[in-house]
């Protein structure tokens, strides 16, 4: 695998000292290096490389990824943001798995109150309620990782391993970018791994519940996501 230049951890800017290192061509390297490794070694990649300056933010529609970085970078902060409107068992199963891995897990949530903007106009809401928080979670980072799978849908097929956030200034990395619903499934069953209650009940994507229904058999994993709109995305991933 091709080594990225290491970034220093004692800038008191630690973020914008790392965003100048990575070269996209480097990262594009690594991504291609990547594909034909473990996820483990993305995460071991991007924790030897930026160090706590890497975050894991976390949706809690299962653990596969915390499971996955806890062997290889346990004290990698993880972040949930927490909208307002999760469903109950969510925030059940984040303090599940919280507590099964002892993690780091910060908590981020919006700069207002409860209101029914998701009544009228979802991308504002989302926008509040996510964006915003994760943008807040990030500042000061080098990088950020997610569970963001190529099997999600078409808007995410050609989700790469490692990418440059360009919206954001910061390197992103998808481990389990190229793996299959069935990749997930079996990881869950072979490793014994929690269940977030409702994933036996059709939510084969689990967001917050005024924008989330079960899926049927025939349908996409995400059309359950603010369904009946052209809305597919919320914005964390652009
Ligand atoms: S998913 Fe729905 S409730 Fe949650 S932040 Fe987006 S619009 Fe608001």
């Amino acid at each position: 695998m091709t080594a990225l230049p290491r970034t220093s951890t004692a800038s008191a800017d630690r973020g914008l000292a790392a965003r100048g290192a990575p070269e996209l061509e480097e990262l594009h390297t690594v991504a291609r290096a990547l594909e034909s490794q473990p996820a483990t070694a993305a995460i071991e990649w991007a924790w030897d490389r930026f160090g706590p300056d890497l975050v894991l933010a976390a949706s809690f529609q299962d653990c596969v990824l915390v499971d996955l970085a806890a062997q290889v970078a346990p004290d990698l902060e993880v972040v949930f943001l927490d909208t307002g409107y999760h469903f109950a068992e969510t925030l059940w199963y984040v303090e599940q798995v919280r507590r099964r891995y002892d993690l780091d897990l910060v908590v981020v949530g919006p700069d207002l109150p409860a209101d029914d903007l998701w009544l009228t106009d979802t991308d504002a809401c989302c926008g509040a309620r996510k964006v915003a928080p994760l943008a807040k979670a990030l500042a000061g980072r080098a990088a950020w990782m997610s569970g963001l799978r190529r099997a999600d849908g078409p808007a995410r097929a050609r989700t790469p391993i490692v990418t440059y956030d360009v919206g954001r200034g910061l390197v992103k990395v998808n481990p389990i970018a190229p793996w299959t619903d069935l990749d997930v499934d079996g990881y869950v069953r072979d490793h014994g791994l929690p269940v977030h209650p409702l994933a036996d009940r059709g939510y084969a994507s689990i967001g917050c519940w005024p924008c989330t229904r079960p899926v049927g058999t025939e349908e996409d994993t995400r059309a359950g996501r603010w369904a009946g709109t052209d809305k597919t995305e919320c914005g964390l991933h652009r």
